[in-house]
């Protein structure tokens, strides 16, 4: 049974409901998770609040040096760490493995905080002098998803205690396994007790998170639909929140794009983590004569094998809704060109696989078009000039990320102008910024002011504090 984590210390949930946590690369049961209760909570939020005087209080120089320190943690047990989210979420072990790479990169940027977070100071007149400093907000919240059981975490976790938080993580329980182990490395560390805390459980634990008074600020990372009643919840409690959403994101590949890179491009970013990326292609706008990059992606296509370098999808139920999306596409007229339903792995009949699927001749009203689907599958949709391409990028309800793919600068410099995402992408097909830059998505995508990761993500985890000081002089 899964432990909360609370002022240091691995104790169980009072919670009289619980969730099987099963492994998607192959069915078998790996542990059950409680959902735990607003009690529960109660005691994270106490914890944090005791721990909170201290913590802020300590220079950030001081309390960066325990991320020095846990970022050798993950250096060093990061196959372990990667096993553990290859297990319970079904990734591949080389997609956990840069998953924790990621997460050391998230660590790395926090411990540059304290050259970051500068603040100002000016003599506004004689003998007076304003002075501007950033200062923690107090107890904040951190919600995730179960696609990145890592990486998500460490968006908040670093940057948040070391601008001087503490914080409460809910862990998603389709995959809390991983966290335990973060918690543990935190500790590990030298995090002082109370500082980082841990609640596990389902929506109820999150509807608590949005109304417990005493969590100033919640951030969220999700789909639409929940990041909508998070944003809604929180901020109707008066709470300041940024709430990240689900996606739809497109490639524009425009004739002269370069063929196997393309291909390549496209087919990674529809299948990595199994097309479960809010950053994954979902749609390719194909723009006037572009057959020829098209047979390319069936080929790249093909290359990819379920079980071999293409992970499960976390559930049964997930599995059947993509595997929906394929069916109802071609009963529409679209051409399914690579097939990813009914996938077996040959000894783990109970892994809940879909394999590559490529669908041509898409309509931009059908649901795999329009709808984030969350699993291997590129939706081809053929418009004859550019406009008509970015017409449909922009008709999205979505804004996270777009790609175009061409050889002209004054194409890519169209898109780069006229897109309305938040992450674009020229000849790349996934693009993250790396920090120091940061992450977020618009429209649909993102509720709430602001970016969630990079030097963004100091105006979120903390406010500025403004004194206006006068001594005479001798
Ligand atoms: P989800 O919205 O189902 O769950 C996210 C979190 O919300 C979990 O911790 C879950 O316990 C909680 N939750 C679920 N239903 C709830 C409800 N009714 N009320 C309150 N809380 C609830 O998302 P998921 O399936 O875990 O993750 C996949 C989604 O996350 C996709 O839509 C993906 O695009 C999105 N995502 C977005 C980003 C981004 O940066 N925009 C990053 C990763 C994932």
């Amino acid at each position: 049974m899964i432990d909360n984590f609370i002022n240091g210390a691995f104790v169980p949930s009072s919670a009289q409901r619980s969730l099987p946590i099963t492994s998607p690369l192959d069915g078998s049961l790996l542990d059950e998770v409680l959902c735990s209760t607003a009690a529960d909570l109660d005691n994270a939020v106490q914890a944090a609040a005791a721990a909170f005087p201290g913590w802020s209080r300590t220079p950030i120089k001081e309390r960066v040096q325990v991320f020095y320190r846990y970022k050798t943690l993950l250096e060093r047990d990061g196959q372990e760490l990667a096993a553990l989210v290859s297990r319970e979420n079904g990734k591949t072990l080389d997609e956990a493995v840069a998953e924790i790479g990621k997460c050391i990169e998230l660590t790395e940027f926090a411990t540059s905080l304290p050259q970051l977070v500068i603040g100002d100071v000016l003599e506004v007149s004689r003998g007076v002098e304003c002075r501007a400093e950033h200062v923690p907000l107090g107890v904040v919240a951190s919600i995730v998803p179960f696609n990145f059981p890592a990486m998500v975490p460490h968006w908040t976790i670093p940057n948040a205690l070391a601008l001087g938080n503490c914080m409460i993580i809910k862990p998603s329980e389709k995959v809390p396994l991983t966290l335990q182990r973060v918690a543990a490395l935190l500790k590990e560390a030298g995090l002082p007790d109370g500082v980082f805390n841990m609640v596990n459980g389902d929506s109820e634990i999150v509807q608590a998170i949005c109304d417990h008074p005493g969590i100033e600020a919640v951030s969220f990372v999700g789909s639409t639909r929940v990041a909508k009643l998070v944003y809604q919840q929180a901020t109707h409690r008066f709470k300041r929140c940024l709430a990240l959403g689900g996606a739809k994101n497109h490639l524009l590949v425009l004739p002269d794009a370069r063929p196997d890179m393309t291909a390549q491009h496209v087919v990674a970013s529809m299948s990595g983590c199994a097309g479960q990326r809010c950053m994954a292609a979902s749609a390719m706008v194909g723009v006037g004569a572009v057959d020829h990059i098209i047979e390319k992606i069936v080929e790249e296509a093909r290359k990819i094998v379920p079980g071999r370098n293409l992970g499960a999808v976390i559930s049964f139920e997930a599995k059947q809704r993509i595997e929906r999306y394929i069916t109802e596409a071609e009963q529409q007229g679209a051409k399914v060109l690579v097939d990813g339903r009914n996938a077996q792995v040959p000894g783990k009949e109970n892994g809940t696989y879909v394999g590559p699927t490529v669908i041509d001749r898409v309509k931009p009203g059908m649901a795999v078009a329009t709808e984030e689907i969350f699993g291997p599958v590129i939706a081809i949709i053929r418009v004859d000039d550019i406009d008509a391409a970015l017409a449909i990028e922009n008709a999205s309800p979505y804004g996270n990320a777009a790609s175009v793919f061409t050889q002209s600068g004054s194409h890519a410099r169209f898109v780069m102008e006229h897109a309305q995402a938040g992450m674009i992408g020229v000849n790349v097909g996934v693009p993250v910024p790396r920090e120091p830059f940061s992450f977020g998505g618009w429209n649909e995508s993102r509720f709430g002011a602001g970016d969630i990761t990079g030097t963004p993500s100091i105006e979120f985890w903390t406010q500025l504090k403004k004194t206006t000081v006068k001594w005479d002089s001798l």
